[in-house]
């Protein structure tokens, strides 16, 4: 596990400089929604540049701005810009970058949501493939004459398969064609996307960058062309934008992100590698057990604490009553807490939808927070056992 120096300082320090009277170490929450201008003339200069500009709340804000440079700077973008959900970000890269008769190609087992997103941009005459297997042929054989957008995950959801970042940069480069990862797992402290070829990152801060289960966020970075673009064509428009406290929680969640990734990860192999051994359990899905052709080391420097595995069961009620006996983790969606969280992708009656997706019928995700290894091991030992 590495994490840059710099990265643990940008994370701690809010770069608020010095001044004779003193000066606040935390960032002050601008909790205002317009601001005034001392001529019309001026008000006029900002209204046509409100990507670089205090103009209303729903274009700049000066507290949501010191969490979009950090957020630039960790993951080496010239620009970010932060929204009020992962799927405000989400959807305004989408409605961003595509137009009718375009087609998006996701890459790797992918977010719910998104998924179903891409579903509903049908309507509007963008479609979409899911593609599951990830070597470098395959995914250029996937590529359409109108593929105009890659979505990647990686490690992608549930499953943790990692893909070739710069390989499939590369494919994408070749043909024009834009490169978006969901950096979300990895957090921009173990993997900066960006520096391997990908044209632009998003993330749901709503889990390690919040960190407390406390905050729904998200966050694009990009080049500036490219950030000019989502900015006016959707992030101004869609309204999608992050509350001046809600930045603010996400920058004192920022100022912890270094150390709590230490211990998730730490933490996380420690939990992944007991289950390996359990006779209970058919297969662990954490990025450090995958072998080749789908390496991770190369763009991943620490693995976070979201893995799952594979109960050595057939029923749902197997998966059921395991999750239901846990004590120590509560069974809940989202992950990224310092709290252990279970959750399965079973329901009685999917089996065939998660088959499609080559999920297996049994499948348990666990995101290990910051409670004992040990102890956590226990929890699931006991639940193994009932
Ligand atoms: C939770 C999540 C999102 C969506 O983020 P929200 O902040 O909940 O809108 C996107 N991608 C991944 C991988 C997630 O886990």
């Amino acid at each position: 596990m590495h994490i840059d120096p710099a990265d643990i300082l940008t994370c701690i320090d809010d770069g608020l400089s010095g001044s004779p009277t003193g000066t606040p170490v935390a960032v002050p929450i601008v909790q205002t929604s317009t601001f005034a201008f001392d001529s019309l003339e001026s008000l006029g200069l900002g209204l046509a540049a409100e990507h670089e500009t205090h103009v209303y709340s729903r274009g700049r804000n000066p507290t949501v701005e010191v969490l979009e440079r950090k957020l630039a700077t960790l993951e080496r973008g010239a620009a970010c810009t932060c929204f009020g959900s992962g799927m405000a970000a989400i959807s305004a890269v989408l409605m961003g970058t595509l137009r009718a008769g375009d087609h998006v190609l996701f890459v790797n087992q992918t977010y719910g949501p998104t998924l179903q997103l891409g579903a509903q941009l049908r309507r509007f005459g963008i479609e979409h493939d899911l593609l599951l297997d990830l070597d470098s042929d395959s995914v250029a054989a996937a590529i359409r004459p109108h593929t105009r957008l890659l979505w990647l995950e990686s490690p992608g959801s549930m499953l943790c398969r990692t893909l070739d970042l710069a390989a499939v940069a590369q494919i994408a480069r070749a043909r024009g064609i834009t490169t978006c990862i969901d950096n979300s797992w990895a957090t921009p402290l173990f993997q900066k996307p960006l520096l391997h070829g990908i044209d632009i990152v998003v993330h749901t801060c709503s889990k390690y960058i919040g960190g407390h289960s406390d905050v729904i966020a998200g966050a694009v970075i990009t080049d500036t062309a490219r950030m000019r673009e989502i900015f006016y064509r959707a992030f101004m428009l869609n309204g999608g934008v992050l509350a001046p406290f809600d930045a603010w929680l996400c920058l004192r969640g920022l100022r912890t992100l270094p150390a709590r990734m230490r211990q998730h990860h730490e933490s996380g192999l420690r939990v992944a590698e007991w289950l390996r051994t359990h006779p209970r359990v058919r297969r662990v899905f954490h990025p450090a057990f995958i072998a080749a052709p789908e390496p991770a080391e190369e763009t991943l420097t620490g693995w976070s604490g979201v893995f799952s595995f594979e109960l050595d069961a057939t029923e749902y009620d197997d998966v059921r009553r395991v999750v239901d006996a846990l004590r120590c983790f509560r069974i809940g969606v989202s992950w990224g807490g310092v709290e252990s969280l279970v959750i399965t992708p079973a329901r009685r009656d999917n089996g065939p939808a998660l088959d499609a997706q080559r999920i297996p019928r049994t499948l348990i995700r666990l995101s290990i927070g910051l409670e004992d290894p040990g102890m956590l091991s226990d929890d699931l030992a006991r639940a193994l056992a009932a």
